[in-house]
């Protein structure tokens, strides 16, 4: 198949050009077909979400494991009534403050939405982005798209159209270049079939700013351990994600100590050959001798480092950097989404000083 790669910048979906090609790609959606297209967390890989056979095509392109579920994109508040079973008020309340946005809610499911698209769960995660392309893409699509990253399955999510391109091209009907996105990272997802509700995957909407809105939020326990020997509540959180190819190692400890090690680790690397890579931060970058140093980002910008990590791991595997260290980062607020999918792209390898 080949697949047509479209630009449409954010700021022109209202423009005649821009606005063809959208109803262009919406027609491939409402045919069955699927599109990647921007949103402000990370690249989705749109079908159908109310065809099953659209969801089956997804899993085939991106080779992920049918149980795993995917999020189910709107692009207006009245589309949430007729797939969910139930509007509770906490849906109400936090669709209110963080909507359109960044975060994920998972609801029971009506009769609609296919087990496809669910993976076999009596749940739905629905979701309502934030990104003008994404928004006007439903839209023309239907009112309903269901969307994972758009990265083959165990790769870390497309933060740019060519990472989208690298994993996709030739599989799907339509990439949409919307340039990089704003977050970097995917959605916040809260569970809210139990009580309290509970995060099942964090990001920006932080755990303090849901807990502002509903009163006690928990969060799933195997968000930042990997030896709590029970399986993440969502689906997809038990398989290894986000991994480069190269092999990951996370080291904590007093900033000069981490420096220091990274160093004499990296040596010892070279010297069996390996070709070595560190994910370090700005303030310290200039310490680093592996063959390849990335800056994430400063430590006093946490958006920064959320915004570069996907694509750092990407720039190791297009380099074949086969060892790679990294800096530790903090746990609370939006660094703990950071931490989670550093954590699982490390297989929670990390090493404490
Ligand atoms: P992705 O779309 O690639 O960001 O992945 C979607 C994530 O949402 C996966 O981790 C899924 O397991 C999770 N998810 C989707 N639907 C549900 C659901 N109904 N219950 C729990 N987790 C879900
Ligand atoms: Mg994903």
């Amino acid at each position: 198949m080949e697949t047509k790669i479209v630009e449409i910048e954010e700021s022109k979906v209202k423009e005649k050009a821009a606005e063809a090609l959208l109803k262009e790609a919406g027609a491939v959606l409402k045919e069955g077909g699927l599109v990647a297209f921007p949103t402000e967390t990370v690249y989705g890989l749109g079908g159908d979400a109310l065809n099953k056979e659209s969801s089956c095509k997804i899993y085939a392109a991106k080779g992920r494991p049918s149980d795993n579920p995917l999020i189910v994109h709107i692009c207006k508040w009245e589309d949430i009534y007729p797939i969910v079973s139930e509007v509770s008020e906490e849906a109400k309340k936090i669709a209110e403050a963080f909507w359109p946005g960044p975060l994920t809610m998972i609801l029971p499911k009506s009769d609609l939405v296919p087990y496809e698209t669910t993976g076999g769960l009596d749940t739905v995660a629905v979701r309502m982005p934030s990104h003008k392309v994404a928004q006007k893409l439903i839209e023309y699509a239907g009112g309903y798209v269901a969307a994972p990253s758009a990265n083959t399955s165990g790769k870390p999510s497309p933060t740019q159209a060519r990472y989208v391109a690298e994993d996709m091209d030739g599989k799907i009907e339509m990439i949409i270049d919307g340039g990089e996105v704003g977050i970097g990272l995917e959605s916040t997802i809260i569970d809210l079939t139990v009580k309290p509700p509970q995060i099942l995957r964090p990001g920006f909407i932080t755990q303090e700013m849901l807990s502002e809105v509903l009163g006690d939020v928990e969060a799933d326990v195997t968000i930042l351990n990997g030896d709590s020997g029970q399986a993440p509540k969502a689906p997809g959180m038990k398989y290894r994600h986000y991994a480069p190819k190269g092999d990951l190692t996370i080291v904590t400890g007093p900033q000069d100590k981490v420096v220091e090690y990274i160093n004499s680790e990296v040596s010892k690397a070279m010297l069996a050959g390996e070709k070595t890579g560190v994910i370090g931060t700005e303030e310290v970058l200039d310490k680093y001798h592996a063959q390849v140093v990335k800056s994430v980002g400063s430590r006093d910008d946490e958006l920064s480092i959320g915004r570069h990590l996907y694509t750092i791991l990407r720039e190791f595997d297009d380099e074949d950097v086969t060892r790679i260290f990294s800096e530790s980062f903090e746990t609370e607020g939006f660094g703990q989404a950071i931490m989670n999918r550093l954590l699982k792209a490390a297989g929670h390898k990390v090493v404490r000083l």
